[in-house]
């Protein structure tokens, strides 16, 4: 008889293992707590319920988001099928009617003889079985404890403050110069100034815009350690040249003087081919935030493969607690999927199920699992969170920062990204080895 497995969390990751499990023979016990005790966010007793918008973002095979649906296709995610058998008309993206969507889901799990669903809230992890932990964002406080416990104390954030993420290539830097506080030749930071005047339109504007209304258990404590810019802004017309835009130590090369207020820019990988607003976290809405922050002048140009916001997360410190294979590095039987993984968004949670399946697979035939190379959008996700040379862990979603920049002229850099990302994950399905996982 093959080994059980448990799955902790039928979401979006964890209907993606479950089933990946059962189609190759593994029997499933399949944990999730709705409707026993919800979630402060799902609203249903339905499996892969998605709480919030109903898009999965974007389909077009030239973007980060494309290349990763057409990994999950070739990958046969239940997810990605389910949402193409349920889409709205929403342009380029892919939305999801989501009642369909995930009564779908439910029934497609619910047939597999193989997983046994069991509706309970799990407290502890049993570490003598194999398991996948996938309860996402909104883990349960105890089993929050339990992992924190196996983990370390530091293994487990709750709070996810994200600042945007601009492509550098799309920074004026005739407008910028980089130094640090006090250290001018210093290139850790890339300052963005602003005058008396731009400032003043920046904070109007930023007052002026709209906001992502918070979910009822997002309480305000958060703000008070992690202030969104917007909230900071409406404190005081100077509050943000004392906050995160503050000039001090900084001069600008171009004048010799200390610029009226600054935004600083720090580099979000070692490539420096994507930078970080820092301290930019922030609530408004995406095309609001498209809008203002362009106000910037270094940055009227900018490309945003991230933008800022705040909710309620739990996540792991995925690069200090997880080995490459997505086990923890403490326990290989124990496998971390879905957005507690340290990813962002539905389909790479989905991707991380996929993922997690694979490799508690590879553990219960006595195998390695190689996971996909970073020139894959899986690849570099994964890459992204198992990265033991980061620094300060945020969660992060698909988007080609995170590939290897292709050493090319600028612009053949997209075209090589995308032939090189289809080679490599052909080549790597080509060496997944379905078939000796599945005996
Ligand atoms: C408020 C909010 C809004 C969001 N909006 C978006 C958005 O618009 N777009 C987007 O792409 N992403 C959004 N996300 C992120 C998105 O929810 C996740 O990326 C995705 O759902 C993660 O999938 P998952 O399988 O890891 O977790 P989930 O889909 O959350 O599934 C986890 C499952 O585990 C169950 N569970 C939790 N604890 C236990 C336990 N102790 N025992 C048993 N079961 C348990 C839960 O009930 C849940 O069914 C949002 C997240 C939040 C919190």
């Amino acid at each position: 008889m093959p080994e059980a497995v448990h799955v902790i969390g039928a979401g979006l990751a964890g209907v993606e293992a479950a089933n990946l499990l059962s189609r190759c023979g593994v029997e499933v016990h399949l944990f999730e707590m709705r409707p026993v005790r919800m979630t402060p966010a799902h609203t249903t007793d339905q499996l892969a319920e998605l709480v919030c918008s109903n898009s999965l973002k974007g389909t077009d095979p030239l973007t980060a988001h494309g290349l990763l649906k057409r990994e999950l296709s070739q990958l046969n995610s239940l997810v990605l099928q389910s949402a193409l058998l349920t889409r709205v008309p929403a342009g380029k993206a892919l939305a999801v009617d989501r009642e369909a969507f995930a009564a779908r889901i439910t029934a497609e799990i619910c047939a597999q003889a193989r997983i046994h669903l069991v509706r309970r809230e799990v407290t502890r992890i049993d570490l003598s079985v194999p398991t996948i932990i996938a309860t996402g964002p909104l883990t349960s406080d105890a089993l929050a404890g339990a992992i924190a416990e196996i983990t370390g104390q530091k293994g487990l954030s709750f709070y996810d403050a994200i600042a945007p993420i601009v492509d550098s290539q799309s920074i004026d830097y005739d407008k910028a110069f980089f130094g640090s506080r006090w250290a001018p030749d210093d290139t850790d930071y890339l300052n963005c100034p602003l005058d008396r005047d731009e400032y003043s339109a920046f904070v109007k504007a930023l007052l002026a815009a709209d906001t992502v209304t918070p979910h009822a258990f997002e309480d305000a404590r958060f703000f008070e350690g992690c202030l969104p810019i917007e909230i900071m802004a409406a404190r005081g017309p100077e509050s943000l040249r004392f906050g995160p835009m503050r000039p001090v130590g900084l001069c600008d090369p171009r004048t010799g003087r200390r610029p009226h207020a600054v935004v600083q820019l720090r580099r979000e990988n070692l490539k420096g081919d994507a930078f970080n607003l820092v301290g930019f976290q922030s609530r408004l809405t995406q095309g609001e935030q498209l809008k203002v922050l362009r106000l910037i002048p270094a940055l009227a140009q900018a490309r945003f493969l991230r933008y800022g916001s705040i909710h309620r997360n739990t996540f792991i410190d995925a690069p200090r607690v997880l080995s490459p294979d997505l086990s923890l590095t403490s326990h290989r039987n124990i496998v971390i999927a879905g957005q507690l993984s340290g990813v962002e968004g539905y389909m790479e949670s989905t991707a991380m199920g996929i993922m997690a399946a694979y490799s508690i697979l590879a553990y219960l035939r006595g195998r390695p699992f190689l996971p996909p190379p970073p020139e894959t959008a899986v690849g570099a996700l994964m890459h992204y969170i198992t990265d033991t040379t980061a620094g300060a862990f945020q969660p992060m979603n698909i988007n080609f920062g995170i590939f290897p920049s292709p050493d090319v002229a600028k612009k053949l850099k997209r075209q090589t990204l995308l032939q090189r990302e289809a080679l490599a994950f052909s080549d790597w399905l080509g060496t997944l080895n379905y078939r000796a996982l599945m005996e």
